[in-house]
């Protein structure tokens, strides 16, 4: 175990007291990883897949569960789309509210509430001009190359 493994402010280091806040209920823990069912909200089936120890972000990850992290993913979606009849399962990375990685995941139906990912835009938003996408591009292949 790390320092990291636990938190002391952090919500997610307290699963009890997350199942609380969430009204959550645990599907699995395993391989380092947490899935619970959230019990409120508009979608049925909504889930928290997030690591036992503390990692902030998936910036951060790192250790067994950046090992573990595929095979926890594509297990916890295949779960809850078989499992609700859904066409999908739509995976989340947020980070404002908890600082304890975790993937928001919805399962998703034909007419639901969810939207996708056009739907997490503002639709007050406009486009950017190509310069600043390329501008952008140019400084990511070289923090790339910088990183190897
Ligand atoms: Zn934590």
């Amino acid at each position: 175990m790390t320092t990291r493994h636990r938190a002391a402010a952090c919500l997610l280091c307290d699963p009890t007291a997350a199942d609380a806040a969430f009204d959550r209920a645990r599907i699995w823990e395993r391989d380092g990883w947490r899935l619970s069912v959230v019990l409120r909200g508009p979608v049925a089936g909504f889930a928290h897949l997030e690591p036992v120890r503390h990692i902030p972000s998936i910036a951060d990850l790192d250790g067994p569960e950046a090992a573990t992290f595929g095979p926890a993913l594509a297990a916890a979606t295949a779960l809850l789309r078989d499992a609700t009849g859904a066409e999908r399962t739509y995976g989340y990375l947020f980070g404002e509210r908890v600082a304890h990685l975790h993937v928001n995941l919805a399962p998703v139906h034909p007419g639901g509430p969810l939207r996708g990912g056009p739907g997490m835009v503002d639709p007050a938003a406009a486009a950017l001009e190509e310069v600043v996408h390329r501008a952008v591009l140019a400084t990511v292949l070289e923090a790339a190359r910088a990183r190897g």
